[in-house]
């Protein structure tokens, strides 16, 4: 099956919008919705400040279990057709709500974490941020005394506003703009891709099922992000990309 979906070829400036469904085919654990840990973990005892605040060896020892699970994972064919296409296409950027690093790992640069990163840390005291991979990370306390934090977006957290004005930066100078495996209902999230709309980018929402920002995207195949990634931008040059038939497009025009 045939469909008419942009060729990363054609366009300049691209953003990547990605989210837990591109990492879902690493075996990340997603974090939100069904079969989401926090069904099984309460946030408010391990991803809150009030939680580090109370007890932080706590926190640490579940950040502990979640770096170690990151760090058993590799990047998967999204991620790296996602860093190919920098390479390809050095105007390409790549906005990630996701927190294990594995765009980087895949080869991605500059890539702009709207949650943060679990392999940084960073201290409420002498504000320092570092990267730090150690599992289980040891010191757990700055240099300073202070106990370090993941420098990750907790519940209950602001995003940081430089980081979110990145992104809108490279939204509102985009051409194309490929939404990927996000649910688009957590803000910035369901804010975002608006930005990307309204400057005239052409718009792809690859996931596995229609969300609640659908309505705003031109192109919407429907599968396995790294399928659908894979089909976009790997087929034969100067061809239409050909979607595996069990990447089920329902590919429309915005009208
Ligand atoms: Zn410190």
């Amino acid at each position: 099956m045939t469909a008419a979906l942009p060729r990363l070829e054609d366009f300049r400036r691209v953003v990547f919008f990605t989210g837990a469904g591109l990492s879902a085919a690493s075996g990340i654990p997603t974090y939100r919705g069904r079969g989401g840990i926090w069904g099984d973990y309460n946030y408010e005892e391990y991803a809150c400040q009030r939680a580090f605040e109370r007890d932080p060896e706590k926190v640490w020892d579940f950040h502990d279990r979640r770096r170690a699970a990151v760090a058993a994972c590799e990047p998967n064919a999204g991620h790296r057709v996602i860093a190919e296409a920098q390479r390809r296409q050095p105007g390409t950027v790549v906005v990630t709500q996701n927190i294990d690093g594995l765009h980087q790992r895949s080869g991605a640069s500059g890539v702009i974490e709207l949650h943060g990163s679990l392999w940084r840390v960073r201290c409420g005291g002498c504000r320092t941020v570092r990267e730090d991979r150690s599992v289980p990370i040891a010191p757990r306390r700055c240099a300073c005394g202070e106990f370090l934090r993941p420098d990750i977006v907790w519940f209950e957290d602001a995003l940081d506003p430089a980081v979110v004005r990145r992104a809108e930066t490279a939204l509102g100078g985009c051409d194309l703009f490929v939404s990927v495996g996000t649910s688009g209902v957590v803000y910035p999230a369901a804010e975002l891709p608006r930005i990307a709309v309204e400057s005239g980018a052409t718009t792809v929402e690859v996931n596995l099922e229609d969300t609640p920002a659908t309505h705003l995207y031109d192109h919407r195949p429907r599968g396995p992000a790294s399928e659908v990634l894979e089909a976009m931008f790997q087929g034969p040059a100067g061809a239409q990309a050909d979607i595996p038939s069990r990447a089920r497009v329902a590919s429309s025009s915005r009208s």
